[in-house]
């Protein structure tokens, strides 16, 4: 017979893998998004922070979440989002600043992001380590990401952003 706190904890571990939609070689837990999974009222309850309020990526989470406990014949599953306190980025484990960097994208390189996203922010580049950067557009391939161009291996990568 297991107890609920195991059974909460084999819920939290069976959904810490579910990737990021959109950098697929983070999970959501790395991203530190998955905040809580608890049993209320005859529902699993999963808290998930959104690592950026406009990202569309998030009801792709919700329904992989769904999904993954269904194929553990969990279906009592509520999936809650909560902006309070806010994601940080902060909350991204060492580990996945450096899964961040392998992928080519430049992890937020400073470890409080209370100030807003500025463009004079040290942006180091994720391929030969150079800080000349220059940002190419506040908006990457989604509206998590900036484009950066290195000036030194002009090499084009991506900017986690700080938020
Ligand atoms: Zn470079």
């Amino acid at each position: 017979m297991v107890t609920l706190n195991q059974q909460t904890e084999q819920v939290y571990n069976w959904i810490s893998d579910i990737p990021d939609p959109e950098i697929p070689v983070i999970t959501i837990k790395d991203l530190g998004m998955l905040r809580n999974v608890k049993f209320e009222n005859g529902n699993y309850v999963v808290t998930i922070t959104p690592t950026y309020t406009a990202c569309p990526a998030m009801k792709m989470i919700e329904d992989q979440i769904i999904e993954v406990l269904g194929t553990h014949n969990i279906h009592n599953v509520k999936v809650d989002l909560t902006y309070t306190p806010a994601w940080t980025s902060d909350w991204l484990s060492t580990e996945a600043k450096v899964k961040l960097k392998k992928y080519g994208i430049a992890p937020p390189s400073h470890s409080s992001c209370t100030k807003l996203f500025s463009a004079e922010e040290r942006t180091v580049c994720p391929r030969c380590n150079s800080n000349h950067t220059s940002l190419i557009s506040r908006f990457g391939s989604t509206a998590c990401k900036a484009l950066y161009k290195c000036d030194d291996c002009k090499e084009v990568f991506d900017l986690f952003k700080c938020h």
